[in-house]
């Protein structure tokens, strides 16, 4: 299996390339040559656990990685979850609650990091050399990138946040590791600032390459990957093909569903719900993708306007034509706006967007009838999945432990309604921080003194 970019400008890149370029070079996203189509080994997959379906999925995606190798490395992965076979179904009503937050920072991102950290050691192991990730968190990405490269050699990782004001426990997931390669860095600036200060590094190729820079944002293959696992294993333990219920923001999660129906597991239907930053909901409404202010919400996670994911779903619609994409997303960046001219012509997709006060309703409810305590991103897809009442079995992704979030969750339910063993240890461990200022350079010397 090789890869090749929407944009036209790279193709016959073998996997393990695809995991390091990570952005393609065009500045595409790269997606396969060729998807496969899977409708021929259901009968025989149908009944594995998670991790030997995993394997059996991923090996159609990956030629340049030998079976035994990469079956260690998926066992490795999913032994840092908790739950016996990584993800877990819990019916909430006439629901069920896919929770995939078993692993050691308890958001979904786990799923795909996990898998990221441990590909990133073999091929670093394999070609020499190290690698120094870079990245920016407002909150749940940072924590789960570092678990995915802690401790790991050949790596380091600098994770930016704006000080004070990422949430006290998510920045306390991110600070108390020990591990001498994690590098948290507390800026005296907003999450923009942060973000606009990685951007810059990555921008300047000089020092990119003398330090040899790599990313672990939502854009890499392999983390779409790793999430289609999960979305091929839940269709296939149900009589009917499921509908489901994704709350999304960069549109990576929803990407990994649509891919996993249109490689051909039996899924009826995808809701993409988003928070009040509705500008996906907006474009499968009307064909018209434009950028809005970002607005905080219950969900910030999903607090995002421009999708890095929705490129690739862009070129499949556009009957993988990389001109098209070229010529939309050029709009895109230009003005802030770009059009189809009329709403996709997709089957698959639903979409609604649900705001703070539907999110506390849904947090409300899944307790009223169910017991369940859901956390607020886990809300907006229980929410849509009421709006749809016809469309079922159901099944709502669970992106996260609702203790992530117990400022929202306490202000719902009343103080104490969620707590997690692994958060409360969190407040009694040494944690370790540099604060810089928002400054470039700042950041750079850092990266220079620490970094291999
Ligand atoms: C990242 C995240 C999301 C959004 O996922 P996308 O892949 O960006 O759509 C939703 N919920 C939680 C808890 C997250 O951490």
């Amino acid at each position: 299996m090789k890869y090749k970019s929407t944009r036209g400008g790279v193709r016959g890149i073998p996997f393990k390339d695809a995991v390091m370029m990570g952005l393609a070079d065009d500045g595409g996203l790269l997606v396969p040559e060729q998807l496969p189509d899977v409708r021929s080994r259901l009968d025989a997959w149908k009944g594995l656990p998670y991790t030997a379906f995993a394997k059996a999925l991923l090996l159609l995606f990956i030629d340049d990685i030998a079976p035994a190798t990469l079956h260690r490395l998926v066992d490795a992965a999913y032994s840092t979850f908790t739950e016996k076979d990584v993800v877990r179904m819990v019916p909430v009503g006439d629901v069920s609650v896919l929770e995939l937050f078993h692993g050691p920072t308890l958001a979904f991102k786990d799923v795909a990091l996990q898998l990221l950290g441990g590909l990133f050691t073999h091929i670093l192991s394999e070609r020499g050399g190290h690698l120094n990730i870079v990245g920016a968190t407002s909150g749940d990405t940072g924590s789960a990138a570092i678990a995915g490269v802690m401790g790991r050699p050949g790596v380091d990782i600098f994770i930016l946040f704006p000080k004070g004001r990422v949430s006290p426990l998510q920045e306390l997931q991110m600070t108390t590791v020990p591990d001498a390669n994690v590098h948290c860095v507390a800026i005296e600036g907003s999450f923009d600032d942060c973000q606009s200060i990685v951007k810059t590094i990555f921008g300047d190729l000089d020092f990119k390459h003398a330090h040899s820079l790599g990313a672990v944002n939502s854009v890499n293959w392999a983390r779409v990957l790793a999430q289609v696992v999960y979305y091929g294993y839940t269709s296939l333990r149900f009589d009917q093909p499921p509908v489901f219920a994704v709350p999304t923001g960069n549109f990576g999660n929803v990407f990994a569903a649509w891919l996993a129906s249109r490689i051909g597991f039996p899924i009826a239907k995808l809701v993409l719900a988003t928070n009040e930053n509705d500008i996906l909901a907006r474009f499968f409404a009307t064909g018209e993708y434009s950028r809005g202010e970002v607005r905080y919400t219950h969900s910030p996670a999903m607090d995002i306007q421009v999708a890095s994911n929705f490129e690739r779903y862009l070129y499949y619609a556009f009957g993988e034509d990389p001109a098209k994409v070229r010529a939309f997303m050029e709009s895109f960046a230009a003005t802030g706006r770009a059009a189809t001219g009329r709403a996709p012509d997709d089957p698959v997709f639903v979409a609604t967007a649900v705001t703070n006060g539907d999110t506390e309703t849904a947090i409300r409810m899944a307790r009223q009838e169910a017991g369940y305590v859901a956390d607020p991103h886990t809300a907006v897809g229980l929410m849509a999945a009421r709006r749809f009442p016809t469309l079922r079995p159901m099944v709502c992704i669970g992106t996260a432990h609702p203790a992530k979030f117990p400022e929202v969750v306490d202000a719902v339910l009343g103080a104490g309604a969620t707590t997690h063993p692994a958060l409360e240890v969190l407040r009694n461990k040494p944690a370790r921080r540099a604060v810089l200022p928002n400054d470039v350079d700042a950041v750079k010397g850092l990266i220079r003194s620490l970094g291999k």
